[in-house]
């Protein structure tokens, strides 16, 4: 069968990928220890599932506009307010299925075939491929443990080429739970408004900080890097609900046009009853999201630690999301029974066979010296998961 070019060049998530495999491995009966996840492990709140209950049987059940209800829209504005002090339209709001949605409708609407768009190392890896669905080329800013992987102003300038149209930003970040400073954000932001870049900063984990630190937009620096900024939110991380597939762009009005615009071809609007939970979410309490949030701290804490006293691993603390990150380079060479680790990948996969610890290798957000490990997982599974990984290592000539 002959695809189109485009179809040919996609790469499918690794992430979900290895997510199925450890799947498939249990429901043969083999007890894994998961860490692969990219999603929180928590069931969504109860009033939330409430509200979608009652919005089925009111028979809310219809098309809603293409870009949402207005009540999400204005929820959404006001939780902006509230939050990250922004001052918003709900005109500028574009509801879609999930973040993900919103961060393909940008870049669809945003880049032109041959225009580039800086990723900060190490990325998310939809974003890679986001990038060149809309025939834009992706071009890597790399990072290091030495500056917390977060990139600089002076790299950022650096960088810039004529073609170059957008810089990505992710804080929290994913895969490495850095967190950018209000200072560190507006010295990006001069860059941009300097170079005149357009900034899609997707901001899915903000609620997810830890250790007393604060979430900044960088949007809120100033009224002209809001004017170019594309911010991308949601509900999948925040409450636990990431099969109900609400996310969000919020845009100058004509990028919310466009989004909105293109998305009437496509997918219309979201799913009617889960943008009524989404309402619930975001206006009812607050009282879970700061449960989770203190949760995931406590078991940060614990695989850091863990992972911290394994024999030639560093590991950084990330400051937000629920991702670690650690250096596992000083394991390659090193041998597992007749099979030598030369990267990332032979890591995960003898991880998974011989010790049934799902991962992430690194090489799939582009650094391969590493491992991803979620610890959006229960703290036994975290305590056997440290037990298992520890006599791994061990066995390693
Ligand atoms: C999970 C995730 C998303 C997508 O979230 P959805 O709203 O579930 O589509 C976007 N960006 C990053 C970095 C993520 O980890």
């Amino acid at each position: 069968m002959q695809l189109a070019d485009r179809a040919r060049g996609i790469s499918p998530s690794p992430t979900l990928s290895i997510d199925a495999k450890a799947k498939a491995m249990q429901a043969q009966g083999i007890k894994i220890i998961n860490f692969s996840a990219g999603e929180p492990d928590f069931d969504t709140p109860e009033h939330i599932k409430k509200a979608a209950v009652e919005a089925l049987a009111a028979g809310f059940t219809k098309y809603t506009p293409v870009p949402g209800i207005n009540e999400l829209r204005e929820a959404v504005v006001a939780t902006l307010k509230k939050n990250r002090s922004l001052d918003y339209d709900p005109s500028q709001v574009v509801i879609s299925v999930g973040a993900k949605h919103a961060l393909y409708n940008a870049m669809q609407v945003l880049l032109n075939p041959g225009d580039e768009v800086l990723l900060c190392h190490p990325y998310w890896v939809s974003y890679y491929e986001q990038v060149k669905l809309a025939g834009a080329v992706p071009r890597v800013l790399e990072t290091s443990e030495a500056t917390g992987f977060k990139i600089t102003p002076e790299q950022l300038a650096a960088a810039v080429t004529p073609r170059t149209r957008v810089l990505l930003l992710n804080s929290p970040s994913n895969p490495a739970g850095s967190v950018y400073t209000r200072e560190e954000l507006a010295a990006l932001a001069e860059v941009i408004l300097a170079k005149n870049l357009l900034v899609i900063s997707d901001e899915i984990y903000s609620a997810l900080v830890y250790d007393g630190r604060e979430h900044v937009s960088i949007a809120s620096l100033g009224p002209e890097i809001k004017e170019r900024t594309i911010l991308i939110d949601g509900v999948s991380k925040t409450y636990a609900m990431t099969g109900w597939r609400i996310g969000w762009a919020v845009a100058p009005r004509p990028v919310a046009k466009a989004m909105a615009d293109l998305q009437s071809h496509s997918t219309s609007n979201p799913t009617s009853i889960a943008q009524k939970a989404a309402v619930a979410a975001l206006t009812g309490t607050q009282e879970p999201v700061e449960e989770m949030r203190r949760e995931f701290e406590r078991r940060r804490d614990r695989l850091l630690a863990g992972l911290q006293a394994l024999p030639d691993v560093t590991c950084l603390k990330p400051e937000g999301a629920f991702y670690l990150f650690p250096n596992v380079s000083g394991l390659f060479g090193r041998r597992y029974g007749e099979k030598v680790l030369a990267n990332s990948t032979d890591v995960a996969e003898v991880l998974l066979q011989e010790a049934q610890v799902a991962v992430v290798p690194g090489i799939a957000f582009g650094a391969d010296a590493y491992l991803r490990f979620s610890y959006a997982t229960s703290r036994e599974q975290i305590e056997e998961g440290i037990e298992r990984i520890g006599r791994f290592v061990e066995q390693l000539t």
